[in-house]
């Protein structure tokens, strides 16, 4: 397995405006996404049935002002959030966070 994937992230790190969290990726691509859209899609088994893949946990479960207490790395395929709301057990391997990448690039080729 090659580091230097596209879907690598290179840094990670809150945005201009503070409401945000940056991820730039190896291929130079940059996500920028809302820390609550982050915690919401929390893919651990507390979140989301492990069976079903259904999404356990409601928009209205995670408070808007959520953030990152700490990231660290998994390995050298995930990363790892703790959550200022005291979850942390939700591990997001980087090519489901390239996913989440609400940008208009991203958008158009999920589709
Ligand atoms: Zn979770
Ligand atoms: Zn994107």
């Amino acid at each position: 397995m090659s580091l230097r994937s596209e879907a690598t992230p290179s840094s990670i790190g809150p945005g201009q405006d503070g409401t945000t969290l940056v991820i730039e990726w190896a291929d130079g691509h940059v996500t920028e996404l809302t820390p609550w859209s982050l915690r919401l899609a929390c893919p651990c088994a507390g979140c989301v049935d492990e069976m079903t893949g259904r999404k356990i946990l409601r928009p209205d479960d995670v408070d808007e002002g959520v953030y990152p207490l700490e990231i660290s790395y998994v390995g050298r395929y995930a990363l790892r959030f703790d959550w200022s709301d005291g979850h942390g057990t939700g591990i997001y391997p980087f090519e489901y966070l390239r996913r989440l990448c609400p940008c208009m690039l991203c958008a158009s080729r999920a589709s």
